[in-house]
C-alpha cells in the first residue's frame, strides 16, 4: 500500500497557474503523488499516515536546477580571480584527470549540497570525458539514486581540441563518431520518458568553442529522432560573441538557428549577451533559457536580459551552474540572485519575488520539458515538496513568507520529499552521510590536484 504523508499547518505557495497561496494549509502526499492540497486543517487519512508538522514554515513545490557541471564539486575555489576563457585553460589540465570514482564522489557533495537548498530536480551538463575516464556518466547516476533527486544528465560532449583551433586540450575531446555512438547508446540505456519519470537523458556539445559545427548538427538530428531534449552554453561572454563573430560572421544566437538549434525542446545556459532579434526568435520557438545568476557574476560575465526573456514569453529556470564557478552549489541562492540582478539592471519593477520563485520551480519545470509533472502543487502532479523553517531567529517576524525565503537569509528546511520520498528531514540529508561525503570530498580534491601538478 502506499505510504501517505500529511503537511499541515505551514503557509503553501502552490505556484499553480493561478498562483494559489494559502496563509495556513495542507498537503496530502499519496505514494508520489499530490493527493489534496488546500487552506484549514487537513482532512481525515489513513491513521498510519506520516505526519509533519509545517507550523512556522512555507511550502513550496520543490526547487528545479537546470544547469550544473557535478563533477566540478571537487575543483572548487581555483581560478578564482579569472575571465572565463583564462579560468577554463587554468581548470582544463585539471579536469583531465577525472575518472570514474572523482566524478561519484563529486557528484554526491554537489547533489548533497542541492537537496539541503531545496532541490528536488536536477539536471547535469558532463561534456568531459577523457579516455582512461571510465563510465561517467553512469557514475553520476548512480550518485543522484543515492541521494534521492529526479535527474535530467546530459551527454554532453567536445569535438574542438586546441590543434583544431579550440579551446579544450586535444586529450579531452571526442571524435564526431564516438560521441555520437555514446549519446545513443546513453539514451538507450536510461533515458526513461515516463510521467514518473526519475531519470532523463539530454545531449548537450559544450559550447560553441568546444565543438564543430557538424557535432551541432548531428546532435541536433539524434536527439530528435531519440526524443530527447537538447542543451548547450550560449552567449555566456563577450568573448564568445567576438570569437563566433570572427569564426562564423554572426552572433551565437544566429549560429546555433543556423544548425537547428531553435525550439521547445532546446534549452542555453547562460544567454547573457543576446540582442531583440535573439530574445524574439527563442520566444517564438520555446527555446527555454538557463539563467545562472551567481556563476555569471562570479565570472564577470554580464547580466542577462531575465526580464525582458520573461516578458517575451521565454521559458526561463535558473541553474547554480557548476561549483568551479559557484563554490556554494546552493539553489536557494539563485532565485534571491536573478531578481537582484533583474532589478539591477531593469529598475524595480523588473522582477517579483514571486517570479524569482516562479522561475526556480515551475519555470525551470518548464525548461526541462516537465511542466506537467512537476514545478507547481496540485492535485494529480508529482510530490516534490519543500518544507522552509520562517520561524528561525533570521525570519521570524518578515512579514510575507514568499518575500521571506527569496529576500531574507537561505533558511533551513523543516523537509524536502522527492516523488513522495523523505530526503531531507530538519536540516539532515537523510539518503547519504554528509560527513563521509565530506571527507570523501576533500579526498577525491587533493588527488585529482595531484594528478595535475
Ligand atoms: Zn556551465
Amino acid at each position: 500500500m502506499d505510504e501517505v504523508t500529511v503537511i499541515a499547518g505551514c503557509a503553501i505557495a502552490t505556484v499553480d497557474d493561478r498562483r494559489t497561496e494559502y496563509s495556513r494549509g495542507y498537503v496530502v502526499v499519496r505514494g508520489n503523488r499530490i493527493e489534496a492540497v488546500g487552506e484549514g486543517d487537513a482532512p481525515e487519512v489513513d491513521a498510519g499516515a506520516r505526519r509533519i508538522d509545517g507550523r512556522g514554515c512555507l511550502l513550496t513545490p520543490g526547487l528545479v536546477n537546470t544547469h550544473h557541471h557535478l563533477y566540478q564539486w571537487i575543483t572548487r575555489g581555483l581560478a578564482t580571480d579569472h575571465t572565463l576563457f583564462e579560468w577554463l585553460t587554468t581548470l582544463y589540465p585539471v579536469w583531465a584527470g577525472i575518472d570514474e570514482d572523482a566524478v561519484r564522489v563529486a557528484a554526491t557533495g554537489a547533489l548533497a549540497a542541492l537537496v539541503r537548498t531545496g532541490c528536488t530536480t536536477t539536471t547535469d551538463h558532463h561534456y568531459l570525458f577523457p579516455r582512461e575516464g571510465g563510465d561517467l556518466l553512469g557514475a553520476e547516476i548512480t550518485a543522484a539514486a543515492e541521494v534521492g533527486l529526479r535527474f535530467h544528465p546530459c551527454r554532453g560532449s567536445m569535438d574542438l581540441g586546441v590543434s583544431a583551433g579550440g579551446l579544450p586540450p586535444d586529450e579531452v575531446v571526442e571524435s564526431l563518431d564516438d560521441i555520437l555512438a555514446a549519446s545513443a547508446a546513453a539514451v538507450e540505456r536510461w533515458h526513461d520518458p515516463s510521467y514518473d519519470s526519475m531519470l532523463r537523458i539530454a545531449l548537450a556539445p559544450c559550447s560553441p568553442f568546444s565543438v564543430t559545427p557538424e557535432l551541432l548538427r548531428e546532435s541536433a538530428a539524434l536527439a530528435r529522432t531519440a526524443g530527447v531534449r537538447l542543451h548547450t552554453h550560449l552567449a555566456e561572454t563577450i568573448e564568445e560573441q567576438d570569437y563566433c563573430a570572427q569564426t562564423f560572421g554572426c552572433t551565437p544566437a544566429q549560429y546555433l538557428e543556423r544548425l537547428g538549434w531553435l525550439g521547445p525542446d532546446v534549452w542555453y545556459a547562460h544567454a547573457v549577451h543576446l540582442d531583440d532579434d535573439a530574445i524574439e526568435a527563442m520566444a517564438r520557438t520555446g527555446t527555454g533559457v538557463a539563467h545562472c545568476p551567481t556563476s555569471n557574476a562570479r565570472l564577470g560575465a554580464g547580466v542577462a536580459r531575465t526580464a525582458d526573456l520573461v516578458r517575451a514569453g521565454v521559458p526561463v529556470g535558473l541553474g547554480v551552474d557548476g561549483a568551479a564557478s559557484n563554490e556554494s552549489g546552493s539553489m536557494i541562492e539563485e532565485p534571491r540572485h536573478a531578481l537582484l540582478w533583474a532589478r539591477n539592471r531593469g529598475g524595480p519593477r523588473a522582477m517579483t519575488v514571486r517570479t524569482a520563485l516562479e522561475l526556480a520551480t515551475i519555470g525551470g519545470a518548464r525548461v526541462l520539458g516537465r511542466a506537467a509533472e512537476i514545478g507547481s502543487i496540485e492535485v494529480g502532479k508529482l510530490a516534490d515538496l519543500a518544507l522552509w523553517r520562517l520561524d528561525t531567529a533570521a525570519h521570524a517576524g518578515i512579514d510575507d513568507p514568499v518575500t521571506a525565503l527569496v529576500l531574507g537569509a537561505p533558511p533551513p528546511l523543516a523537509a524536502l520529499l522527492v516523488n513522495g520520498r523523505e530526503v531531507v528531514r530538519d536540516g539532515e540529508v537523510r539518503t547519504v552521510a554528509t560527513d563521509v561525503v565530506a571527507t570523501e570530498v576533500a579526498r577525491a580534491q587533493a588527488a585529482l590536484l595531484a594528478k595535475a601538478r
